[in-house]
This record gives structure tokens, sequence and C-alpha cells, in this order.
């Protein structure tokens, strides 16, 4: 079986106008991703979504689609696409970063295997864990009225774990929290996300003021690469500490392990450039007692059933306890599915048809698609 062409095509798709993204990174209002076909010359066809976010990764949808186009399919063309461990390890020689662009190469190597197989991406990933994953919903940097009333709205639903950002304005941080925690009551899990935002001395004072927030994590307080600020942040964190732009690559999961510096490492195929890689990552985090958790960059519908076949499939990913960020196709007006993936009020349940489980709806590539 060989590879004889990769088509990407780039899309626009708007987030709901009442569920956007604001962040200590900025504003996400609209995504432009990447959708990829890649085609065999046995008739059979892989998908796959690069989730790519300039303020994110540094990666655009051009800068995705350019190398696609080029680089990746010189070097994918004529190739085995079962030979996925082999090809994604001669494309992060070739291609350095663009973890969410090698996601989505290694997805469609993953749903062209499945379709082969006939199986299910997760039985092809040592077989499930779970079937349906308990999940959270993400609540914006807004202000405080805004942000009960988006809680009102996901509690209206059924949901059974919020997340809220924080790490803009220090005291806004904590009015917005309290504002949360208002209208959903103690008894439901919480977290918290800083996305990197607070300095290492606004961390310090502001941490210890969560406690009676009673969270379930603290994500991210501070800018990467500063491990021996959160290994400090971790000690008199109220709540367990999350690493989420911490760790993008194995690297970064041993320095975060050596440095006993976070309780939890959230992973992600986008981020981490792969399943593969966020498995690896989940082994490094239990091989040093840390939990995993699955975290989100608003994904649509088929880099969410990427998603959702990682955590099915990896016993280290405790979305029990830390519920996980599928949710991405809930924020946004269209999902580029036929059949939309089962995400909430408190679980998503994961595909059991072959490959990743999805097919593209090519009407709603029609309407999205920007090139
Ligand atoms: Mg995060």
């Amino acid at each position: 079986m060989k590879i004889v062409r990769l088509e990407a095509i780039p899309v626009r798709v708007p987030l709901k106008s009442d569920r956007i993204a604001i962040t200590a990174h900025g504003r996400h209002a609209v995504s432009e991703y990447v959708i990829l076909k890649m085609y065999t010359d046995q008739g059979v066809i892989g998908i796959g979504e690069a989730t790519v976010q300039p303020l994110w990764s540094g990666e655009s949808a051009q800068t995705c689609v350019a190398l696609l186009k080029h680089r990746v399919t010189e070097l994918l063309v004529g190739q085995d696409p079962q030979e996925i461990q082999r090809l994604c390890f001669e494309l992060n020689h070739h291609v350095k970063f663009n973890p969410f662009m090698k996601s989505a190469v290694e997805m469609a190597l993953w749903d062209i295997y499945g379709k082969v197989r006939n199986l299910p991406l997760y039985e092809l990933l040592g077989g499930k864990c779970h079937d349906r994953i308990p999940m959270k919903m993400m609540i914006g940097g807004f202000e405080p009225k805004q942000a009960a009333k988006l809680a009102e709205t996901f509690l209206e639903w059924g949901v059974g774990c919020l997340k809220v950002k924080v790490g803009l304005v220090p005291e806004s941080d904590l009015e917005r929290v309290a504002a949360v925690r208002h209208v959903a009551g103690l008894e439901l899990p919480m977290t918290i996300d800083a996305n990197c935002g607070w300095s290492a001395a606004v961390a310090r004072k502001i941490l210890p003021r969560f406690e009676k927030y009673q969270l379930t994590l603290i994500e991210q307080p501070t800018r990467p690469g500063d491990w021996a600020t959160m290994a400090e942040l971790r000690r008199l964190s109220p709540a367990p500490l999350m690493a989420d732009e911490n760790v993008w690559t194995l690297a970064d999961a041993h320095q975060a392990a050596a440095h006993q510096a976070v309780d939890i490492i959230s992973v992600y195929p986008g981020k981490n450039g792969g399943i593969l890689n966020s498995k690896r990552i989940a082994h490094v985090a239990s091989s040093a007692d840390m939990g995993c958790h699955i975290g989100s960059n608003l994904e649509l519908g088929i880099a969410s059933a990427a998603m959702l076949h990682l955590a099915a499939s990896t016993p280290e990913i405790e979305s029990h306890k830390y519920p996980a960020d599928i949710l991405g196709p809930c924020y946004h007006e269209a999902d580029m599915l036929l059949e939309p993936l089962q995400i909430g009020p408190k679980y998503a349940l994961v595909p059991h048809k072959p490959g990743l489980g999805v097919e593209i709806d090519e009407q709603q590539i029609k309407r999205y698609r920007i090139d």
C-alpha cells in the first residue's frame, strides 16, 4: 500500500459568540485550522486535523498548508502508510517543531491503518480502558457576571466539571472564580487555568487565595521553562499543580519529573505532535508519580476523535480524577463531521467505527474552506 497524495484544506470556523476563548494568550474567536486528506493507491483515505493557532504554537493555517503540500508530500508519497512509527520518526527528523501539523499527519496514518484493519483506533493503540471520558467545559476570561451566566448555561445542561480561565488581572481573576463558584456550589469539581499569565511574584501571592474555592487542580500559573518557580509554587499551591504550556515534548516531561515541578501533566495529540508522543509523555509522568490529563486548544471533530482514542487507550490518563478538555466541538459553529461526536454534558463517548471513527462532511468543508 502506498500514499499517493496529500490534500491540505484550510478552514475558518467561528466560535459560538457566547463561547469565545479569552485567555492570557489573547482572544480566540475564530479557528483557522487545516483538514488533511491522505490518499492511498488502494482507495482508502485517511483524515487528520491540524488545530493550528499562531498564538499557541506559532503555526498558522498557511504555514501548515505549505509544509503539507511540499516538504511532507515529498517525504510521504510512495511510502506505506501502515509504517506509522517509522514515518513519524522520519518526519520529526526532517521537519523540526510544528507539532500540530505532525499530529494531523499521524492522525491520517492511524485512520488509514484502522480502516485497512477494520478496527477502531483504540484497538490498534492497545485496546480501550474506557468507553466514555469524563470531561469539563471552559469559561473564558469574561467579566464575573458574564462568566457566571455562561456557568449557568453549562450547569443547566448538566456538566460535571468547569474550568475557569484566569491569569489576566489578578483581582478580577479571583472575582471571576468566586462568581462561578457561587452559581456552581462547592460540590461541583472546578479547575482554573492561568495560561502562563501570572508573574512568579503574582502567583506566589494569589495561589493561596484560591484555597476557599476548593479547586481540583490549578493549571500553568507562570511562564514555561521556569521549572524552579513551578516547583516552588507546587509547594504553596492549595490544589494539585498542572503543567500545560510547560510540556510539549518528551524532553519537557523529563524536566518536569527531574524538577518535581508539578503534580499533573496535560497532554493532547496536537500539542505533543501526535498520539504516540502523548502516550510516551503519559508513561514518563506515571514513572515519576505524576498524574496525566487531556488538554485542548479547541479542536474541531477530527482532532477531538483522536483525543478520545488517546484517552480511551491510555490508563495513565486519569480523566476520572481530572476531567478532560474534550470540548472543542461544543464551542464552534461547526465540527466538519458528517455525524457529530457525542460530547457532553458529563462525558465524551469514544467512537467505535474503524480508524478515527468519524467522517468528513463535504458540505461543511465547502462552506468553511478559505483557499
Ligand atoms: Mg491549558
